[in-house]
């Protein structure tokens, strides 16, 4: 079976993992210090501005936890991560799922400003398969209105906007570096914040709310053992295993965006001429000038939800795995209270199609794909 998503890790990050059994620290020490160092370099931002968390949901809890109160109203794309309103549900705030463009799968500022009223405390979004929303007029409106944006960036790790990395163009981004994605530590994540004060809460928040004067710290000379907490905070952080394989997938994660990179350009050029699938290649052509996708995923759009079935069925019975990301959150049963129309959205739940993109599919295994997608009609 051809994976639709893989990760690529090997002899570089089984030799870092044993440098960290060697040095006899696997929790959270050096290693994740100098993860974070180099993250904040390869995106430009300052370390203080950012911290590891063990995941991207994690991340997002945290943050909604810092900034939430009860009855807060927080916009989210409803194709987008269960995680995302979860961490709004569960820190007293009312998810607002709103509609995305029918291609990019992306939300728009139109969209957005459908949704605001008095009590919106923030927009939760992503960038759909690693390409960037139209972030400048979005920013604008949340200005205006005195809005927060947080950024889930676990699609678009090296996704750039006019220049600026993505996740830092808000007030909060979080990345995600789990199984599934591009850079993989197994599970982690960053969290961005603009402001550092509120990101210092969080990262006391993710150790236990623990004080640092206090015992945890060896600087103490007498009692060590005493300590004291500034809130009943949980235990959020990553250990030196995850952050040593971060530090090598992090040296590699040009060459996979690259090769990514490819395998989106040979899909377009050999699927656009079919008159009855729809590809990326409008996002692609006109992000060129001032976006760089991540390239994490690759969608088809079909005529209409059984094509579409038929097709990932067909596609499966030839060692081919696809899928549908993200299914639209306000058609989730448990959200049901939050329910909306979101007709964009309904309709590229039922005609659209993820097929396989990672850096370790090989060149036979991408014509394979074109060809056995050639042959359904
Ligand atoms: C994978 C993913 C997440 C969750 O990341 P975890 O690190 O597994 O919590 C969140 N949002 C999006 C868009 C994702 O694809």
């Amino acid at each position: 079976m051809i994976n639709i998503f893989q990760p690529s890790l090997g002899d570089q990050e089984l030799q870092a993992i044993k440098e960290v059994f060697d040095s006899n620290w696997i929790g959270t020490g050096p290693r994740t210090k100098k993860f974070e160092e180099q993250f904040s370099k390869f995106i430009g931002v300052d370390p203080d501005n950012i911290m590891m968390t063990n995941s991207c949901t994690e991340g997002m809890f945290q943050i909604c936890n810092v900034l939430l109160t009860p009855g807060d109203e927080v916009i989210i794309p409803t194709i987008g991560f269960v995680g995302a309103a979860n961490a709004v549900i569960s820190n007293g705030g009312i998810p607002v799922f709103c509609d995305v463009d029918p291609l990019s799968l992306n939300t728009t500022v139109e969209f957005i400003k459908n949704k605001i009223t008095d009590k919106t405390k923030a927009v939760l979004l992503i960038h759909y398969a690693g390409w960037a929303c139209d972030m400048d007029p979005i920013i604008k409106l949340c200005k205006e209105k005195d809005i927060l944006i947080i950024e889930d960036n676990a699609c678009s790790v090296a996704t750039i906007y006019k220049g600026k990395p993505t996740g830092a163009l808000g007030d909060f981004g979080v990345w995600s570096f789990d199984s599934m994605k591009i850079l993989v530590t197994g599970d982690g994540s960053i969290i961005y914040a603009k402001d550092p004060s509120i990101l210092k809460k969080i990262k006391t928040r993710s150790y236990l709310g623990l004080l640092s004067e206090s015992g945890y710290s060896s600087s103490v000379d007498q009692k060590w053992w005493e300590y004291n907490i500034s809130y009943p905070g949980r235990r959020s952080v990553v250990n030196d295993i995850t952050s040593a394989i971060g530090l090598v997938q992090l040296s590699r994660l040009e060459g996979f965006i690259d090769r990514r990179k490819q395998i989106h350009e040979y899909y377009n050029e050999s699927l656009n001429d079919l008159d009855w699938i729809k590809t990326p290649t409008p996002i692609y052509e006109s992000g060129l000038s001032d976006r760089e996708s991540s390239y994490y995923m690759y969608w088809i759009q079909l005529q209409d939800e059984s094509t579409r079935d038929k097709l990932a069925v067909y596609l499966k019975e030839n060692d081919i795995y696809t899928t549908f990301r993200y299914y639209p959150l306000h058609l989730v049963k448990y959200y049901n209270q939050y329910h909306e129309q979101l007709p964009n959205a309904e309709k590229a739940a039922d005609t659209t199609l993820c097929i396989p993109l990672h850096q370790a599919l090989k060149a036979e295994e991408v014509e394979c794909i074109v060809e056995k997608i050639r042959s359904f009609k």
